[in-house]
């Protein structure tokens, strides 16, 4: 590769090209003027193919939690692969740690049993069949703007972004999966203020429930036929919307009441990001399925479904999802990374960088009309623009052009949003407040430039 730009170019201008003929009109792929080719990563820094050096807001989408090139898990990946590379199915001295640990710090008091996986696709897949296998119910509840996956099944179960449109027909959507209005306060889809709501979002699904038909009015769905409900703690690919504290604890009164079980997708908000291990001990309530990703791998594809015991008991051997999952590479970094988090105490350092964080983003607010609101806990925070304040109108080509300028001035995030209108901060979590100074350092100058 000679250069960055010159190639990126070409590729884009092939992408653009598709689109236009495919997708006219489409917006969903132009938010960058290029996409750059990283080539190196260092802690929270990555450089492209031309040297240049930016401050990483992505982590290979929350994969990085605990910062690139970290030495350790170099270290733990040469004496895993010398020690035993791969055995199928039985367990192995790393498996067995990695499912130990993982019952023991998800949320949940009771018996667990461990899947393990390769990617958050699969985690999702294996639960769902889990879930539907166990109830002998079909019926899936997610919500709109959810990512979940694009493999054959989660893809129905994926709402953001739009991505429907790509594979149609969607397989399992239009017979067994039913998405519903998420408990995005901010621009909520029931015109409600948060406070007097009296949580309608929740609500609009006990009365559909109750009502014994899902509003798809198929005769194999409705209130007998639910097997679960999946739900991310927090929306992340829809932009880093944090729900109401409550929300997940009126999920849960609706699993309960309903018989149906809850899981949390907790692929991308799991492993410290939101300044807890796992983001729903912001509400207290604990899933009968959790899912867990991404940053277990820290750069390996590894996944688990970590479940209420008798979930697993009924499905014998065979069940599981590939030959790979729960490599012997892939355990032994999870469990790697799971010291690391522990013994470097990131969690706390999160949570404390995320109190710092909470005042650079209210001032960043109060200097930038362009900013209508952020969401923020630990170092998962979004922020949302707006042509307005008042009408909330979303200023989706200042945003576009905003992470082309702030890419330019060497910080690197992620758009996205209902409206293209959000950037999502995903720094590794174990950055300083340092680190934070110098992101608003930037975020404020170039945002004051989109202004202009
Ligand atoms: N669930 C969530 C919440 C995710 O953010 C993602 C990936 N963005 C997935 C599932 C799918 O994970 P993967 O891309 O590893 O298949």
């Amino acid at each position: 590769v000679k250069s960055n730009k010159e190639v990126t170019e070409k590729n884009r201008e092939a992408l653009m090209a598709f689109l236009e003929e495919e997708h006219p009109g489409d917006v969903l792929f132009t938010k960058w003027d290029y996409p750059q080719i990283i080539k190196k990563g260092k802690g929270n820094r990555v450089w492209d193919v031309d040297g240049k050096e930016y401050i990483d807001c992505i982590s290979g989408m929350s994969t990085m939690n605990i910062g690139h090139a970290d030495p350790r898990i170099a270290e733990v990946l040469k004496e895993q692969y010398l020690e035993l590379d791969n055995w199928f199915d039985f367990p192995t001295p790393q498996r067995i740690k990695l499912v130990k640990k993982l019952i023991e710090i998800t949320p949940g008091d009771y018996k667990k049993r461990v899947r393990l996986a390769l990617s958050g696709s699969d985690a999702v897949e294996l639960a769902i069949r889990s879930a539907r296998y166990h109830t002998k119910k079909t019926h899936i509840l997610s919500f709109y703007g959810a990512y979940h996956g694009q493999n054959t099944a989660t893809m129905g179960l994926t709402g953001a972004g739009g991505m429907h449109r790509w594979y149609n027909p969607v397989p399992m959507a239009d017979h067994c999966i039913e998405r519903f209005p998420y408990a995005y306060c901010y621009r909520c889809p029931y015109d409600k203020e948060y406070g007097s709501c009296d949580m309608h979002c929740v609500k609009i699904i006990d009365d559909l429930m109750a009502s014994g038909q899902t509003s798809l009015g198929n005769p194999f769905s409705g209130v007998n036929n639910v097997a679960a409900m999946i739900v991310e703690p927090m929306q992340s690919s829809a932009g880093y919307i944090i729900p109401p504290r409550e929300f997940l604890a009126e999920l849960r009164k609706l699993a309960d009441k309903y018989g149906f079980l809850l899981i949390f997708d907790e692929i991308q908000t799991g492993l410290g990001r939101t300044g807890t291990m796992f983001a729903s001990e912001h509400s207290g309530v604990a899933p009968d399925i959790t899912l867990v990703g991404k940053a277990l791998g820290a750069g390996v594809p590894m996944s688990a479904v970590v479940a209420r015991a008798e979930i697993f008991e009924d499905a014998g051997p065979g069940f599981i999802c590939s030959t790979y999952a729960g490599s012997s590479l892939g355990c032994a970094v999870g469990n790697k990374v799971i010291e690391i988090i522990e013994e470097d105490g990131l969690i706390e350092q999160c949570a404390e960088t995320g109190n710092y964080l909470a005042k650079a983003l209210e001032t960043y607010k109060s200097a930038h009309p362009l900013v209508g609101s952020y969401s923020q806990t630990g170092v998962y925070y979004g922020i949302e623009y707006v042509l307005n304040r008042e009408t909330k109108e979303p200023a989706v080509e200042a945003t576009a052009e905003l992470v082309n300028a702030l890419r330019d001035a060497g910080l690197l995030c992620q758009l996205n949003g209902y409206y293209n209108n959000r950037l999502s901060f995903i720094p590794p979590i174990n950055i300083t407040k340092e680190n934070v100074d110098e992101i608003f350092e930037i975020l404020d100058k170039v945002t004051s430039e989109v202004e202009a």
